[in-house]
């Protein structure tokens, strides 16, 4: 967390970073956490909360539906209180629109919790999905993990379609190299935040690959430049 001199009121922009299991969301958001400055609230994941918290989790369809409402009220519950802060950028580990790729039925997952999907989308100014890479790359290592590999690609499958008609949704594939999937993440945000908190994130710093080969200034500002107008290219899908 970068401290942050400016002074100006901030209009709190709402963007979702979400991603099927093992995309790597949690790491992206470390870097976040990390290279960008104090008004760029990152939440918690309110899944990880309440099931790492002890909130019932098994296959019944009672218990995952129950789940999921529980996880759409914390999540709007902890927006409502970052926003308080008056940040430039609440970050969301997830939106309210995730459930959807989990929720069993029967019944209209909306409906269900007296809202729609037009309502929803419209709560983001932005949202970036990091896809879940090949089998072979799943990592197990997270305890709250339930999924298999092939499960889960269908979550995250699921989740690109409970997305799909948000006007400002960017996609990062799951082909590409976890650095420069992280670089492309950070410099979609980085373009979201107002000017007087751009001004001092360092474009340089905050790039993974310079804190682990040092590459030199020159190629590191080329592949900003390189990762910037590939996101460009994402937003126009
Ligand atoms: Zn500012
Ligand atoms: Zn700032």
């Amino acid at each position: 967390m970068v401290p942050c001199g400016c002074t100006g009121q901030h209009d709190p922009r709402r963007i979702v970073l979400t991603g099927g299991p093992g995309a790597g969301k949690t790491a992206v958001l470390e870097l976040i956490r990390h290279g960008f400055c104090e008004h760029v609230v990152v939440l918690p994941e309110s899944a990880g909360m309440l099931f790492g918290g002890g909130f019932p989790r098994n296959s019944h369809d009672v218990v995952r539906r129950a789940g999921q409402r529980a996880i759409y009220h914390v999540q709007r519950e902890l927006e409502e209180s970052a926003i308080a802060r008056e940040p430039a950028i609440v970050l969301c580990d997830r939106g309210t629109i995730d459930g959807v790729a989990y929720w069993p039925g029967p019944g209209d997952f909306w409906e269900e919790l007296g809202t729609t999907l037009d309502r929803e989308l419209a709560r983001y100014h932005a949202v970036i999905h990091l896809r879940t890479p090949p089998d072979s790359d799943y990592n197990h290592a997270n305890p709250l993990r339930l999924e298999t590999a092939r499960e889960a690609r269908v979550i995250d499958e699921r989740i690109a379609r409970a997305w799909q008609t948000h006007p400002r949704r960017f996609e990062i594939g799951a082909e590409e190299d976890f650095l420069d999937k992280a670089a492309r993440a950070l410099a979609l945000i980085r373009v979201e935040l107002p000017d007087c908190c751009r001004a001092h994130v360092d474009q340089a710093s905050m790039m993974p690959r310079t804190n682990i080969a040092a590459p030199s200034t020159a190629s590191t500002t080329a592949t900003t430049r390189r990762n910037e107008r590939s996101g460009m290219r994402t937003s126009r899908r």
